[in-house]
C-alpha cells in the first residue's frame, strides 16, 4: 500500500465540504454529490478501511434512480485502492450491515428523490464526526492507497431471510398491512412476513425511486394516512411502515392509532426483560419518562443516551445492552440479533410479541402508560449558533425544583412532566419536545422553556 501524502492534488478541491455531515455523507445528486465526488469518497474509504486491516468491503444501495451509477463510481474508487468489493445490490440498509463488518450503503434515506448519500461502517463501527471529516481531508490532500481490488456480487437476501426465519416464531398467524412507501424495503418485506406465516397486504411495495405515493418517512403522521386507512379497511391486526432504506419502523394498531417508537420500545422492553431480568436498555433523550419507569418496573436498567444512530450503536456496543431505540424509529436488538438498527427484524419481533398476546394490538398498547406529549418541535437557528445557544442555556437556566439531564442538550424533568431542547446535529434547528400528565402542566413547562430561551435569543420563533 502506497500513500501520496505529500502531493496536494488539485482534483480534491472540487469536492464540497458541506456534504460531509455528523453521521453520514449526503447531498443533492449531480450538485454536491457527483459521480466524480463519490469516486473520490470511495478512494478515501478504501484507504482508511485498508489501514484498519479490512480487505473486503460490502456495498449496497437503495432504490433511488441515481443509485446504480453512483454505486459504479463508488466501486471504481474503492477498487483503485486495492480493497476487494462485494456488491450486494439493491437492499435495505440493515442487510448491508448484516452482510459484513465493513460496508458502504448508498442511500438518501427519507430525503427527497434527488438526494443520495453514504452510510459507512468500518470494522463494525459507524463512521461519524471526525472519521467523516478525515475522509474529506484525505480527498483534499489526495492521500489515497493504490492497488487493484477484485469486484464480485452477492445475493444476501437468502442468508438474511433464513437467519430471521430460524429466530422468529409466531404463535398464531397475523394479518398485516405493510407500507414501504416505494422505498427499498419493498424488495424483501412482503415475502419475509409471508414466510413468517402472515397474511400480507402490501402497500407501495414496488420500489420506485421517485416516491410517487407518499414520502417514505414514518415519523411524519401524514405519511401514515394510507396505512391507517388500509389497516381499518382490511380489518388487519397491525400496520407496519418502513422508511426509504428500511432502518426505521412506524407502527399503527388494528384500530388505526399511531404508536410512537418510545411506546413500541416499552413493549419490546417488557418482552425482553421477562426472559432476561436485569438487562440494560438504551434509548435517546427524546423518549417518554414512562419508558424509564416501565424498564425499572420490569427489572431492567434504563440508560438514556444522545440522539443519533451512530451514538446509539456505539452505546449498544460499549454497554452490552440487549435493546436500544430512538424516537426517530431506529430500533437496535442485541438480544438474539446483532445490535445494529434493523427495522425489518424489529417488525418481526413486534409480530412475535403480538402473536403471543390473546388481545388485539390496540389493547396491548393501551395497557402501557401514556401521557400528553408533543411531537418534535423544530425552531430555526443558524448552524454556527445552535451549540453555543445550548451551552448558554445550560448556564443560565434556573429551575431548582427540577432534575437537569445534560447528556444531549438539556432535558428538564419535573414531578409531572418534562421538556427537552437540544441542537439538531443535521439541520440548523433547535429540537424541542414536551410531555406531561395534564394539559396545564404541559403548557406551564412549554412557557418556562420559551421564556428562558427568549432571554438568550429574543428572535427565536416559537409555534406555541
Ligand atoms: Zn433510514
Amino acid at each position: 500500500m502506497e500513500f501520496s501524502a505529500d502531493v496536494i492534488q488539485e482534483v480534491g478541491h472540487q469536492v464540497s465540504p458541506h456534504i460531509f455531515r455528523a453521521y453520514d455523507i449526503r447531498g443533492v445528486v449531480d450538485e454536491g454529490l457527483t459521480e466524480e465526488t463519490v469516486m473520490l469518497i470511495g478512494k478515501a474509504i478504501g484507504t482508511v478501511a485498508l489501514s484498519k486491516n479490512q480487505h473486503h468491503i460490502m456495498i449496497g444501495r437503495d432504490g433511488r434512480l441515481s443509485g446504480e451509477r453512483l454505486s459504479g463510481a463508488l466501486a471504481k474508487g474503492l477498487l483503485s485502492t486495492g480493497i476487494h468489493v462485494i456488491d450486494v445490490g439493491m437492499v435495505p440498509t440493515p442487510l448491508v450491515y448484516f452482510s459484513g463488518p465493513t460496508s458502504v450503503m448508498l442511500t438518501g434515506s427519507h430525503n427527497p428523490a434527488n438526494y443520495n448519500g453514504l452510510k459507512i461502517t468500518l470494522a463494525g463501527e459507524t463512521l461519524s464526526g471526525d472519521g467523516i471529516l478525515d475522509l474529506y481531508l484525505r480527498i483534499r490532500r489526495g492521500q489515497f492507497a493504490t492497488g487493484e481490488g477484485r469486484y464480485e456480487t452477492q445475493d444476501i437476501m437468502p442468508d438474511y431471510t433464513q437467519k430471521i426465519l430460524a429466530d422468529i416464531h409466531l404463535a398464531k398467524p397475523l394479518k398485516i398491512v405493510v407500507d414501504c412507501g416505494n422505498g427499498i424495503a419493498g424488495n424483501i418485506a412482503p415475502q419475509l412476513f409471508a414466510q413468517l406465516n402472515c397474511t400480507v397486504i402490501p402497500l407501495f411495495c414496488e420500489v420506485d425511486g421517485r416516491f410517487p405515493n407518499h414520502h417514505p418517512d414514518p415519523s411524519q403522521p401524514k405519511n401514515l394516512n394510507d396505512l391507517i386507512k388500509a389497516v381499518i379497511e382490511n380489518n388487519a391486526d397491525i400496520g407496519l411502515a418502513f422508511d426509504g432504506d428500511g432502518d426505521r419502523l412506524g407502527v399503527v394498531t388494528n384500530e388505526g392509532e399511531i404508536i410512537w417508537p418510545d411506546r413500541v420500545l416499552m413493549l419490546y422492553a417488557q418482552a425482553i426483560l421477562a426472559k432476561q431480568p436485569g438487562a440494560e436498555i438504551v434509548y435517546d433523550v427524546k423518549c417518554s419518562k414512562h419508558l424509564t419507569d416501565v424498564i425499572l418496573e420490569a427489572g431492567g436498567v434504563p440508560t438514556m443516551n444522545q440522539t443519533g444512530h451512530s451514538f446509539m450503536k456505539a452505546k449498544m456496543k460499549a454497554s452490552g445492552a440487549l435493546l436500544g431505540g430512538e424516537m426517530s424509529g431506529h430500533f437496535f436488538f442485541q438480544d438474539r440479533w446483532y445490535g445494529f438498527d434493523d427495522a425489518l427484524y424489529a417488525a418481526c419481533r413486534l409480530l412475535e410479541i403480538l402473536s403471543r398476546h390473546p388481545e388485539p394490538a390496540s389493547v396491548c398498547f393501551a395497557m402501557l402508560p401514556n401521557s400528553i406529549n408533543t411531537p418534535e418541535i423544530n425552531i430555526a437557528i443558524p448552524d454556527e449558533k445552535k451549540f453555543i445557544f445550548i451551552e448558554q442555556l445550560k448556564k443560565q437556566l434556573d429551575m431548582p425544583d427540577a432534575k437537569l439531564i445534560t447528556i444531549d442538550g438539556l432535558r428538564v424533568e419535573f414531578v409531572a412532566g418534562w421538556g427537552l431542547v437540544r441542537a439538531s446535529n443535521t439541520t440548523p434547528n433547535l429540537v424541542l419536545r414536551f410531555e406531561a400528565e395534564t394539559q396545564a402542566e404541559l403548557l406551564r413547562i412549554q412557557v418556562l422553556f420559551k421564556q428562558a430561551m427568549q432571554k438568550i435569543e429574543p428572535n427565536l420563533v416559537f409555534p406555541f
